[in-house]
């Protein structure tokens, strides 16, 4: 699964990171959500390709999300 985070919107309320810690996290720097480092694209913290038996777990948090701004494929 596919997972995209438009980062300059989140405003780090950190229910995405409460719902699925292994999926997503707050970036040290600008406090905004990010991929964990072993699910990234090309490196990037807004992009990340999620394993099967994690999806349910990014569903989540992407629902969970109050901007609507992560986005699961
Ligand atoms: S749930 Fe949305 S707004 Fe809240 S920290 Fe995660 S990406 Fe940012």
């Amino acid at each position: 699964m596919k997972v995209t985070i438009d980062r300059e919107e989140c405003t780090s309320c950190a229910l995405c990171w409460d719902a699925c810690p292994e999926v997503f996290e707050e970036n040290e720097e600008d406090g905004f959500s990010q991929i964990v480092e072993k699910f990234r694209v090309d490196g990037k913290p807004d992009t990340g390709e999620v394993p099967d038996d994690l999806t349910d777990c990014a569903t989540e948090a992407a629902e969970s999300c109050p901007v609507e701004i992560i986005e699961v494929q």
